[in-house]
Parts: structure tokens; C-alpha cells; sequence
């Protein structure tokens, strides 16, 4: 099909002409955000027609849809990503080098879509590009907040947080539809199943079109606003304050009880109308209800979206007259599962007041499927008092969502295979012996489109001279370059890579962090939420301790290979320790980087306000991947396998899907240390661990607590972690400390076979062909949604 992006010459006239008539400035005089702005705007509406005619196959052949449940969606910036899908990139890229214009610059005047924290929602978005790429139609269903994950700013070495500014700009890629608006009704009273003076809210839905690899297809990302209702006689100031904060901010404070009420509003709010949207569109194509599970499946990503559950139930019971059982075949038929956590203390559960006052037609029908559930457990008869009240959808005062979810889907999956085998085996051991068939694993994966063709295009190069152009569309055949790992030119060319890599990452951080950095040092990245688990606290404490070693061991010194520790992450604004260990670093790092005797050897920095588009620039620019979560607690990660699709061993603990990379690459191209899985549930179980006598036993420990204690004027400034660390130390960072220390030992003086290193490199480039998200769509879809494609 011929569009103004088939043709340069047509492409730049109409560039001119648009920037002329729009803001009535000749091309030369016009900002980068103009240019911007009117280059998405021309490839939005050159989406309309591929989006039309997705949507027109699905309907004319009837094909079951897949409604991706999420409250999180990472997307980053849109543009580069548009436009190499869509395959104009060259064109346009082609046409502003005649016009003089640099598209690297106007595709960063886009503010990052940050509606998601990190690896969930990232996820949510990787199979977002995925399933559109593979031809399936997956449709996004989420929020539209106005404030995404928030901006952070380092002040004084401590995390600032600012509301996220994305909105400020306006958001080209959506689209508001107000007929498709929705009314959904909260708090009120029940009366025989039916609710009374319910306060209305409106919910529109804005589509950002999802624009999958040069197939034509082009499906949606619907994030529902929230506004006053018309259906709401009464409108106070109060009211109508409400209904819009509900689309306010992603994960607002929910310390005190109005903030716990309006996260369940949020859930409540994009689950309903997800439903309701879906039955409409079934009920308009004159489809049979009882049918509805032929034509939808829900995916729900962890449990925010849970509601989805008892919701169907309510509209099928309450508003489609159906039975209790006939509407519960239906919903299980239609609900699939992902859980995300092990921690069993971050299952997400409500507070009866909280959940009843808010959704008390919702709270019945959950009250109704408990009833049942424990029926179905007394029948089975393998179960004991306690283990049943343990199992039950409510208890000790709460509803549980994670186990409305397994009892209401027909699917429950995990995302790497050592989660997998822990919800089996240990937490949800007894939902497993009950529904053995439901549980499935579905490792997960990365958009190789983002985080290897659209970001690093010298390996791309690589790629397509040494292995051909078709591992593309099928990333297992990046196998083929493992006969390349002993290739002397293969090895130069992979290493003027990661010189490239990291000189733009160099470049980009002396300009945003005033950091210089060494780009022939050993580029050592751990970025990622901060949180105890992930033990960034064990990385700057060994930081620290080579820091002490390099001043006051000479042979050490002259041993060291250059090394620059790059971190970034954000804490969620009420966890005081994880704040705490954000200081600790940012303390420590101006400490060793003012230091003239050491800093040739050792840079730390930290990167202000971590976001996917820092990530673009830092995950192809790493040699060394730190992955050292205590073992069990990691479910998967995703970032481990950026980093090994562009070349970076892993310095890790077996956890999560470090496993399977492990599996893939080989031990022996990554540094593997620490704790086992098996050790970790042993020690937590046993309940006998000491830290203290670790830390009494180990010198280097003593030294870096004597340094922490002398950063701040005040000794005890740091003790919140110090104790932590010594009376309880539940995340195991003593305990691994010396197995991490040895794994550096060994990754620096591996480094310095420079040759060796590549051929590690190579090996994992090559065997990261199954962390493709297309490989998990592909999964998820033989084994749960069972879709058909779109083919024109
Ligand atoms: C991939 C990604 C994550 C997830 O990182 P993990 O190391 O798997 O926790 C978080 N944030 C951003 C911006 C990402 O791109």
C-alpha cells in the first residue's frame, strides 16, 4: 500500500508542509518538539487504516481475543518503536538527513509512557509488541494515569520523588473514545442481590494503537480515565475530586484507609470496565453469553486485576439472569492466571470493612464462591481444619485475591521454571494437590525488537553479516553465531561493539550524572526496583570493601582490573530502607570517586530516575550483569536477559530465570555464587541463622561497617541497615557475602583475557534466543488462549 512514508521526496513534502500549516513556522525555524509532534502525528494517522482493517479480520472471522489484564504497562517511548514496526524508520531517517535533521534528537523529545514500576509492567508491554507481532489479537487493558511511576530526583544523596510529567505534553498515540465510556457503580447497599444508591463513575477508555513487525496488524492498549458520571444526580466538589483521582496516580500512598480504598477503586474501576466492555462487544455481534469463553480469554497479570472474577459472575448472575453455576462454567472458562511473587507476605489481600463498604454486591458474590470453595475442599477430603481455613478466598478478616484467582481460572501459571516448581512444592502446595492440571509454567521473556534491534544496531550488523538477516523473526537462530565464539574477526567486532556501547553510555552519563567514567573499566550494571531481595546492599557493601582493599593492599591494587559499578534504581517512596540503602550508595560513590589514589581503578555511580529509556542506553553498554537476588525470591526477571541478549555475562545467584540463562549459556560463560534455593528455604526454615557470628568472624565486614560508620558526621546514621544486618538479615547478604566476593575475584581476572571474555560473550548473545517475549506468546497461546492468527 503507497503512504507518504513509501516515498522520501513525498515523505518530506508533506513533513514541510504539515510544520508550515500547523504552527506557521518555515522547517528551519521549527523546535525539535514540533518536529516531533508532527512526525508522530502523520504516522498515527497512517496507523488508522492497518488498525481499521485488524480490527474488521477479527470481526468478520470471528476470532477469540485474548483481554491482557494489567494495572501496569511500561511502555517507554513509542516513536522509535512505531516507526521500525511499521518500517518507515529508514525512510524518515533518510528524508531528515536531507532536510538536516537529526531523528536521535526528535525521537528523545519523547517523554517516557511510564505506567508501571518495573518488571511486571515492562512484561506487560514487551508481549504487548509480541502477540502484535505474531499476529495475535491480544488486546492491553490498564489505567490511563495521570501521573505514571514517579520522577526521581537525587537531592542531598536521598531519593525526591516528583510527580511523573508524561502528560504534559500531549500524548499522541491515544485515542479518546467517549461512546465507549462506561459507568461503573462503587460503595452503595445491597437489597435481594441488588445494589442500591451506588455512587456512579465514568470511565472512558483512550486506545493506544499497538503496532506489531511489518504484518499489517495493528491492535490496542485501552487505558480506562476515570470522571464524573452523568448518571450521578449529585455532584459536589467532594465527587467529583474522587472520580477523577481515581485515574490520578500509579499506586497512590496506601498507608492510611482513603488510600487503601482507592487502590481497590483503581482494581475495581479498569477490571470492571475491561468486562463490560467485552460483553458489550459480545452481546453487539449477537453472540450467545453462554459462548462468552469461545471468543474472550482474560489473562490476568498478578492479582491487581482479580476482580475480574466476581465482576463476571455479578453481570452474568445479576444483569444476564444466569444461573450461579452456569456463570461460574463460563468465567473459569475464561480466566487465566499469572502470579508473579513468592513472597507470601506481598500476596495481595483487603481488608473485609474496606472491600464491603466499597463493593458490597462483589463482596457477596466472593462471600458466595467461598461458601462453595470450602464445600469443594470438605468433599475432597485431603485436607485438614487448618489447612482449609489457610486455603479460603477470605480469612483472618481478608479477602484474598491470589486465591480468587486460582479458584476462579482455568489456568495458573508461573513465570520461570524455579517459580514454577516453588508454588508447586512449597507455596501453593495444597492449591496444587487440589487443581494438579491448572498449574503451568511460562518463562519469561523480551521484545528482541526493543532491547536488541531498535537499541543496539552494531550488534544488529554483526548479526546479519555473520548469521544472515532471518533470525529476526525467529531469535533462536542467533544459535548459529555460537560457531563463531573462537572467530578472531567475530571477536573484534563484537568488542568495538561494547566500546561503542559504552562510550554513548559514558557520554550520556557525564551529561545526565556529571560522572566521567573509564569506558575501557569493566562496566558493572545492576539496575532494577530497589528492594531488600534484589541485595544492591550486598553490592555496595563489597563495593566498599574492594574500595578498602585497593587502598591498603598494593598487590591487590596492581592486580586490579579497572572496574565502573553502575546502578539505578527507584524505592517506593514509603520503604525507608530501601531509601536508606539508596544513600548508602549515593554516599559511598562520592566518597571513592573524589579519591585520586583509587579512582582510576574504581567508579560507582548512580543513575538518577531509572526508566526504560535509561535502560536502552545501559543494558547493550554492560560487560557484567549483576543478578544477586537471595535465592527463591527473584520469581523471574527480565532484565537479567536484556542484558544477555547484548552480551553480558551474569555475575548471579541461581534464581529465577537466571536459572534457565545459566541452562542455555553455560555455567562456565557466567558467574554463578552464593546460596542455592535449596539452602535459602533450609536456613529459613531451620530458623537458626546468625549473622552476628558471621559478621564477628570476617574482618572485611568489620572494616566496611567501621567505613559506613565514618561517612556521616553522625556514626549512627546508617544503623537502621547495620542492625538489620547483624540481628536479622533475613535476605541473606552476610551469608553470601564471601561467595560474592570470590565470584569478583574471579570475573576480574577473567576479564583480563580479553579474548576469553568475548567468547563468553558470544556464547550468551547466541543461546538467548528462547528469552524472546515471542517465544513465551507463543507458549502462552499453544497452551492457554489458543487463538487463531490474523492473515490478510
Ligand atoms: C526490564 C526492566 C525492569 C525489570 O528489571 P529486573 O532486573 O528484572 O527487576 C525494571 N525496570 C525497567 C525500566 C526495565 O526496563
Amino acid at each position: 500500500m503507497q503512504t507518504i512514508f513509501t516515498d522520501k521526496e513525498t515523505f518530506k513534502k508533506v513533513f514541510i508542509e504539515e510544520i508550515k500549516n500547523t504552527y506557521n513556522v518555515d522547517l528551519k525555524d521549527s523546535s525539535i518538539v514540533q518536529r516531533y509532534t508532527i512526525l508522530a502525528k502523520l504516522l498515527e494517522t497512517n496507523l488508522d487504516e492497518a488498525y481499521r482493517k485488524t480490527n474488521a479480520y477479527i470481526k468478520d472471522n470471528n476470532l477469540k481475543k485474548t483481554i491482557y489484564f494489567s494495572m501496569e504497562f511500561l511502555m517507554g517511548r513509542l516513536i522509535t518503536n512505531n516507526l521500525q514496526n511499521s518500517g518507515y524508520y529508514d525512510v524518515v531517517k533518510k528524508a531528515f538527513q536531507d532536510l538536516d535533521i537529526d531523528l536521535n534528537e526528535v525521537e528523545q523529545s519523547e517523554t517516557d509512557a511510564g505506567l508501571g514500576n518495573g518488571g511486571l509492567g515492562r512484561l506487560a508491554a514487551c508481549f504487548l509488541d509480541s502477540a502484535a507481532s505474531l499476529s495475535l489479537p491480544l488486546f492491553g487493558n490498564s489505567l490511563r494515569y495521570q501521573h505514571g511511576f514517579f520522577r526521581q530526583e537525587i537531592r542531598n544523596h536521598k531519593q525526591v520523588e516528583h510527580l511523573d510529567p508524561w502528560l504534559d505534553q500531549p500524548f499522541i498515540w491515544e485515542t479518546r473514545r467517549d461512546h465507549e465510556a462506561i459507568d461503573i457503580p462503587l460503595f452503595g447497599y445491597v437489597e435481594h442481590t441488588k445494589l442500591i444508591n451506588p455512587v456512579w463513575i465514568k470511565a472512558v477508555p483512550y486506545d493506544v494503537k499497538i503496532v506489531g513487525d511489518q504484518n499489517g496488524v495493528v491492535t490496542t492498549l485501552r487505558l480506562w480515565s476515570t470522571e464524573p458520571s452523568d448518571k450521578q444526580m449529585m455532584q459536589d466538589k467532594k465527587y467529583i475530586k474522587m472520580s477523577k483521582d481515581i485515574s490520578e496516580v500509579l499506586y497512590p500512598d496506601d498507608s492510611t484507609e482513603n488510600g487503601k480504598t482507592l487502590r481497590l477503586m483503581q482494581s475495581y474501576v479498569f477490571s470492571a470496565a475491561g468486562v463490560k466492555a467485552a460483553i458489550l462487544e459480545h452481546k453487539t455481534l449477537c453472540r450467545d453469553i453462554r459462548k462468552f469463553h469461545e471468543y474472550y480469554t482474560f489473562q490476568i497479570n498478578d492479582t491487581h486485576p482479580t476482580l475480574v472474577i466476581p465482576e463476571m459472575m455479578r453481570i452474568f448472575m445479576d444483569e444476564e439472569y444466569l444461573g450461579y453455576d452456569e456463570a461460574w462454567d463460563i468465567t473459569t472458562k475464561t480466566c487465566a492466571f499469572t502470579n508473579h511473587t513468592i513472597l507470601s507476605e506481598a500476596l495481595e489481600k483487603w481488608n473485609i470493612q474496606i472491600f464491603r463498604n466499597l463493593l458490597p454486591r462483589i463482596y457477596e458474590i466472593v462471600q458466595e464462591m467461598n461458601r462453595r470453595f470450602k464445600r469443594v475442599l470438605e468433599e475432597d477430603g485431603r485436607f485438614n481444619r487448618e489447612q482449609m481455613y489457610f486455603m479460603g478466598l477470605i480469612g483472618h478478616h481478608h479477602v484474598r485475591m491470589a486465591h480468587i484467582c486460582i479458584y476462579g481460572s482455568f489456568s495458573v501459571n508461573g513465570v520461570a521454571q524455579l517459580h514454577t516448581d516453588i508454588l508447586k512444592n512449597i507455596e501453593m502446595k495444597n492449591f496444587y494437590t487440589l487443581y494438579p492440571n491448572k498449574f503451568n509454567n511460562k518463562t519469561n521473556g523480551i521484545t528482541h525488537r526493543r532491547w536488541l534491534i531498535h537499541t543496539n544496531h552494531e550488534l544488529v550488523q554483526i548479526l546479519d553479516e555473520k548469521i544472515g538477516t532471518t533470525w529476526r523473526q525467529d531469535l533462536t537462530q542467533l544459535e548459529r553465531l555460537d560457531a563463531f565464539r573462537k572467530d578472531e574477526d567475530t571477536k573484534k567486532k563484537i568488542d568495538q561493539m561494547k566500546l561503542a556501547k559504552k562510550q554513548a553510555l559514558a557520554d550520556y552519563i557525564l551529561k545526565h550524572e556529571g560522572v566521567s567514567l573509564d569506558v575501557n573499566s569493566i562496566f558493572d550494571i545492576q539496575i532494577k526496583r530497589l528492594h531488600e531481595y534484589k541485595r544492591q546492599l550486598m553490592n555496595i557493601l563489597h563495593i566498599i570493601y574492594v574500595y578498602q582493599r585497593l587502598k591498603t593492599d598494593p598487590v591487590f591494587k596492581k592486580n586490579y582490573y579497572p572496574h565502573s559499578f553502575i546502578f539505578g534504581a527507584k524505592a517506593a517512596p514509603s520503604y525507608h530502607m530501601a531509601k536508606a540503602i539508596i544513600e548508602l550508595i549515593s554516599r559511598s560513590s562520592e566518597i571513592i570517586n573524589q579519591d585520586s589514589d583509587t579512582n582510576h581503578l574504581l567508579k560507582v555511580v548512580f543513575v538518577e530516575n531509572y526508566n526504560v529509556t535509561y535502560a536502552e542506553y545501559l543494558m547493550p553498554a554492560a560487560d557484567l550483569s549483576e543478578q544477586i537476588s537471595t535465592a527463591t525470591k527473584e520469581a523471574s526477571g527480565t532484565g537479567n536477559m536484556k542484558f544477555m541478549m547484548n552480551g553480558a555475562p551474569t555475575i548471579g545467584t541461581l534464581d529465577g530465570a537466571n536459572v534457565e540463562i545459566v541452562e542455555y549459556a553455560g555455567e562456565e560463560n557466567n558467574f554463578i555464587f552464593g546460596l542455592t534455593a535449596e539452602q535459602v528455604s533450609e536456613i529459613h526454615t531451620n530458623n537458626g541463622y546468625k549473622p552476628r557470628e558471621i559478621f564477628n568472624e570476617d574482618p572485611r565486614l568489620q572494616n566496611v561497617f567501621s567505613f559506613i560508620r565514618s561517612m556521616h558526621e553522625n556514626p549512627q546514621h546508617f544503623d537502621y541497615i547495620l542492625n538489620n544486618l547483624l540481628n536479622s538479615d533475613y535476605f541473606l547478604v552476610l551469608k553470601d557475602f564471601d561467595a560474592y566476593a570470590h565470584a569478583h575475584v574471579i570475573a576480574n581476572e577473567t576479564y583480563k583475557d580479553r579474548s576469553k571474555w568475548l567468547e563468553m560473550s558470544i556464547a550468551n548473545i547466541a543461546h538467548s534466543g528462547f528469552f524472546t517475549s515471542d517465544r513465551t506468546i507463543e507458549q502462552y497461546n499453544q497452551d492457554i488462549w489458543k487463538l487463531t492468527k490474523i492473515k490478510f
